[in-house]
């Protein structure tokens, strides 16, 4: 088994990330990026008069490259988190092909909006690790939490966030199989009242370093549903930002009271 990780160096690394993932943020995008969210931080303080969001932006305006805030709401050390993975991950998946893409929905775990401050993300990720050690894939699964914003556009009450995660996993078809079934379990299929879910999407790689990015995003984005001429149920194909600036807020103190670690998710990782 070729398991052994080469921790690339940053000149390398840039390299690399410009030769396989042309689109990945610069450290100017990730600057812009702030400016917006500290815009909309201060916004929402001037409405609600809570503290949590301009001690938020101070931190934001603050962070700098030698001094970084560390804060998982502040994308430029989103950014660096991304890079960190990469260095640590991108070697050992370019030389390991035979690896899929896994799309897991924790449907049993959807949450409303107004309760998003309580949700335990460590319970979701402390399952999810002990499922993927009990089906015992033998080479290393990596990957990320990741959550999206489902905005039902047509009655604000329904909407609410849906934990996923995205992973990297070993092509061993048995084993894939249990992870199927498990996510397969009726709590999680029939979570949703009179609809069947689909907790499980396993892809093919076509550019692993780009899959490698992508599970490890760490900006919660919005799926839009509305209700078409027929009076169904339809959702917009396309995530997009969250447009609600408050709702947008929200989900950065979420995100700015978790640590990088509990973002990530890994599995047959020896400690480096
Ligand atoms: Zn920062």
């Amino acid at each position: 088994m070729k398991n052994k990780k080469v921790k690339l160096d940053e000149k390398e690394m840039l390299k690399l990330i410009k030769k396989f993932i042309p689109n990945f943020e610069t450290l100017r995008d990730v600057e812009i990026e702030n400016g917006g969210r500290i815009i909309t931080l201060k916004s929402v303080y001037k409405e609600s008069n809570k503290q949590r969001y301009i001690s938020l932006a101070k931190k934001l305006e603050e962070c700098t490259e030698y001094d970084p805030c560390k804060s998982m709401a502040c994308a430029k050390c989103q950014r660096t988190r991304r890079l960190q993975i990469l260095s640590k991950w991108l070697s050992f998946f370019l030389e390991n092909k035979g690896y899929k893409m896994a799309t897991l929905i924790i449907y049993k775990d959807m949450t409303p909006n107004k309760k998003l401050s309580q949700m335990d993300i460590d319970a979701l990720s402390q399952r999810l690790d002990k499922t993927i050690r009990r089906i015992g894939f033998e080479k290393p699964v990596i990957g990320g939490f990741d959550m999206d914003y489902h905005n039902y556009t047509h009655d604000s009450k329904g909407s609410h966030w849906m934990p996923h995660f995205h992973l990297l996993v070993p092509n061993e078809p048995e084993k894939l199989e249990k992870l199927r079934s498990y996510m397969l379990r009726p709590q999680n299929l029939y979570a949703r009242k009179g609809r069947k879910n689909r907790p499980i999407r396993i892809d093919d790689i076509d550019n692993v370093a780009s899959a490698l990015s992508y599970c490890v995003t760490g900006m919660w984005l919005e799926i839009a549903w509305f209700i078409n001429e027929d009076g169904k149920l339809k959702k917009f194909k396309n995530k997009r930002r969250i447009l609600d600036k408050r709702v947008f807020a929200k989900s950065l103190i979420k995100l700015n009271r978790l640590k990088a670690s509990q973002l990530n998710f890994g599995v047959n990782v020896q400690k480096r």
